[in-house]
């Protein structure tokens, strides 16, 4: 049996969001007690079911977490708004989630003796000049330019983790490269929403710069299954976790334009500032760690996520 099976307490920050509802899902599924602490401010009630094993609670987790007195054994950090475009509209939240945020999330699993993961990102490799990015290098970061609000808190929430771990708890990391799937929200800015959505809606796609640069998109069901074997694992981190393709912007574009059968067109627009070039993970040692394998080929993706939106557009 595992570890956070039956009976487990598991509390998902973010849990009304993309990634951390398909967490909620995953643990009431293998039959936890699941706390998913939200304020909304990207996510969604809409994406909890209601569930007698599930409590939500209404809270921004950077102000603390007013939860149920009875410890958890599993604390997974996932709130903050994590597209380009919320860079721009929600900066000073970000930071503060990432940082006070993580202090709370830690604080809470610390006082109940729980496991704690934190959901980094591909992000502190900022523009990579190592390719594919292997979890021994440092990064490549703007401290100061747009992304910076993102790129620094999520670094500084990796190094409280790990103080938090020297100091007996157990904590790991997760650097999660761009993932994407059905609960993605249409509006959400992000590459594969917003192209799926223009496509649908027969308007143009845009692309920021030449649509050269590239990306390694990785299926909802992919990164969760790496998420639960790390928090099994007893493993520290900080593992990578994505899919095995890379494909450049352009690319996208062309798939989701054939996949939905539009007629749309890509539109070219001026590349955004400090738009990291290369990215793909270097998944050895997701795989040696924890047996990872992402298994959904990205057409098979695409078009569960395709037909996630038509259904969204066509619900009143
Ligand atoms: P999302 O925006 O769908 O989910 C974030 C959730 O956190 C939302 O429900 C939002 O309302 C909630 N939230 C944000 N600030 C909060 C606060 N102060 N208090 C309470 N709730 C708050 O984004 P996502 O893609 O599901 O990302 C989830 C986590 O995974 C984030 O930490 C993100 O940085 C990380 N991540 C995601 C990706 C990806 O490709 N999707 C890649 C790398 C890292
Ligand atoms: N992008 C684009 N058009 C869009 C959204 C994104 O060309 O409508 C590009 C963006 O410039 C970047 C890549 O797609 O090079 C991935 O962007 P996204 O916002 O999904 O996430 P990022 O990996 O940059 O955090």
């Amino acid at each position: 049996m595992g570890k956070f099976e039956n009976g487990s307490r598991v509390l998902v920050t973010g849990g009304a969001g993309f990634i951390g509802s398909h967490l909620v899902d995953e643990y009431l599924a293998r039959g936890c007690s699941v706390t998913a602490v939200d304020n909304y401010c990207t996510g969604s009630p809409k994406n909890l079911a209601s569930h007698p094993g599930l409590t939500v609670v209404e809270a921004d987790v950077s102000e603390g977490l007013p939860l149920p007195e009875e410890p958890y054994d599993l604390v997974l950090h996932f709130a903050c708004p994590a597209s380009p475009v919320d860079f721009e509209t929600l900066p000073v939240e970000i930071l503060k989630v990432d940082s006070a945020g993580t202090f709370h999330a830690l604080d809470r699993a610390k006082r109940d003796g729980a496991r704690f993961l934190m959901a980094s990102t591909s992000e502190v490799y900022g523009d990579p000049q190592v390719h594919p990015q292997p979890e021994e290098y440092w990064g490549n970061v703007n401290p100061n330019g747009p992304r910076s609000c993102y790129d620094e808190a999520k670094r500084f929430s990796e190094a409280a983790t790990f103080t938090y771990r020297r100091q007996g708890l157990d904590a790991a990391i997760v650097r999660i490269f761009n993932t994407y799937g059905p609960r993605n929200r249409p509006d959400d800015g992000r590459v594969i929403p917003n192209f799926i959505n223009k496509a649908l809606a027969g308007e143009p796609l845009p692309i920021y710069g030449t649509g050269e640069q590239t990306r390694s998109i990785c299926y909802i069901d992919d990164l969760v299954s790496g998420i639960t074997a790390l928090a099994e694992s007893g493993e520290a981190g900080p593992v990578n976790l994505g899919s095995v393709y890379e494909l450049t912007v352009k690319d996208i574009a062309d798939t989701i334009v054939r996949l939905t059968g539009s007629q749309s067109e890509v539109e070219y627009h001026p590349a955004r500032e400090d738009d990291p070039e290369r990215r793909r993970p270097d998944l050895a040692k997701a795989r040696e760690l924890l047996g990872y394998e992402p298994q959904i080929s990205y057409e098979a993706g695409l078009k569960s996520t395709i037909d996630y939106f038509r259904q969204l557009a066509a619900t009143p």
